[in-house]
């Protein structure tokens, strides 16, 4: 029997107004995604693909052009304020950057009651036990609760984060770039928290990131984004064995490997990620691509699904090249 999935879109499309108001940027240009319960899908691509811009639609801060989503089984895009008030509580977003996202005036134990307060959940003294319990939960003790956000480091603000995120106990979290602006050395200890929390609080995630060795480390699935589209999607151990699309491959190449026997030849690619105010006309990838042929300039490729290492698993390997016999 298959499980309905958290979160289901179909086709999103989102244009922004381009910078000298003659044109259309166009952000996302036809994504589709399913999440399961219990699931971490990851988003990877690189910086200006359109992840940021999926992550804020999905959750239609941002509404999108064109397309469907689907909550829970419900049209997600036709609820209404009350509808989406409620929905809210359900679905949280952890953003790149904790310095950003914390008041500094208020302190922390403000900071994750807000959300109580928004949605009158508690009275003072239930809220103030609840935020207590949220801080030990990340790792930070319930001292925290009388200091400023200044007075910790990089890694227990996003603590601090991802306490406010959990706060309304939400069964979806998208998380947006959660470490790239931690030391490396803290990312660790954030990454094994949120896999923690997800474990304990049976949470979902769209795990949304440029690093692919971070995505590989924490996603069931992966789709990988280049240019407003998804190019490539696979469970994510299947898709950092046998990469199918040049892109993934050349992403996946320039992941630093310690292991001399295994270490990969790496693949450079030529020039930048275009400007998605012009994207190129057939595969958006064609101008960088090493395998690139003349049909590549001219028409979009259609969907190859590749057999998948478990037959039977409802995730196909899908990849969108010409390289493929499509079907
Ligand atoms: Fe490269 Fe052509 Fe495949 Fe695009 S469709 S990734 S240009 S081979």
């Amino acid at each position: 029997m298959s499980v309905r999935p958290i979160l289901e879109a179909q086709d999103l499309v989102k244009r922004f107004p381009s910078r000298d108001g003659h044109g259309a940027i166009q952000a996302l240009s036809g994504v589709s995604l399913s999440l399961s319960p219990g699931e971490t899908l990851g988003i990877v691509g690189e910086s200006g693909c359109g992840k940021s811009t999926l992550a804020r639609v999905l959750l239609r801060l941002t509404e999108p052009d064109e397309g469907t989503i689907r909550f829970d089984g419900a049209d997600f895009r036709a609820f209404g304020v009350a509808a989406l008030r409620r929905a809210r509580r359900d679905m949280q977003l952890v953003f790149q950057d904790p310095y950003a996202s914390l008041d500094p005036r208020l302190k922390v134990g403000s900071i994750v009651a807000e959300p109580l307060v928004i949605h009158r959940i508690g009275d003072r003294t239930s809220r103030r036990r609840r935020v207590a319990e949220l801080l030990e939960l990340v790792g930070l003790g319930s001292d925290a609760i009388g200091l400023y956000p200044h007075e910790f480091s990089g890694g227990q603000r996003q603590r601090i984060v991802i306490a406010r995120a959990i706060a309304l106990e939400p069964r979806l979290v998208i998380a947006d770039e959660p470490v790239s602006a931690l030391d490396v050395s803290i990312q660790s200890q954030i990454l094994n928290l949120l896999t923690d929390l997800k474990q304990r609080l049976g949470l979902s995630y769209i795990f949304i990131s440029h690093d692919l060795g971070v995505v590989h480390h924490m996603s069931d699935r992966v789709a990988v984004m280049y240019l407003g589209r998804v190019v490539e999607t696979a469970p994510s151990d299947r898709l950092f064995d046998a990469p199918r699309h040049p892109y993934t491959q050349a992403l996946i190449s320039a992941i630093p490997e310690p292991d001399p026997e295994r270490a990969r030849r790496r693949i450079v690619l030529a020039g930048d990620l275009p400007s998605p105010e012009a994207p190129p006309p057939g595969c958006p990838f064609h101008p960088r691509c090493p395998q690139a042929m003349p049909v590549c300039r001219e028409t979009f490729p259609a969907a190859t699904d590749f057999a998948d290492a478990s037959p039977g698993a409802p995730d196909p390997h899908r990849a969108w090249c010409h390289l493929y016999p499509a079907g």
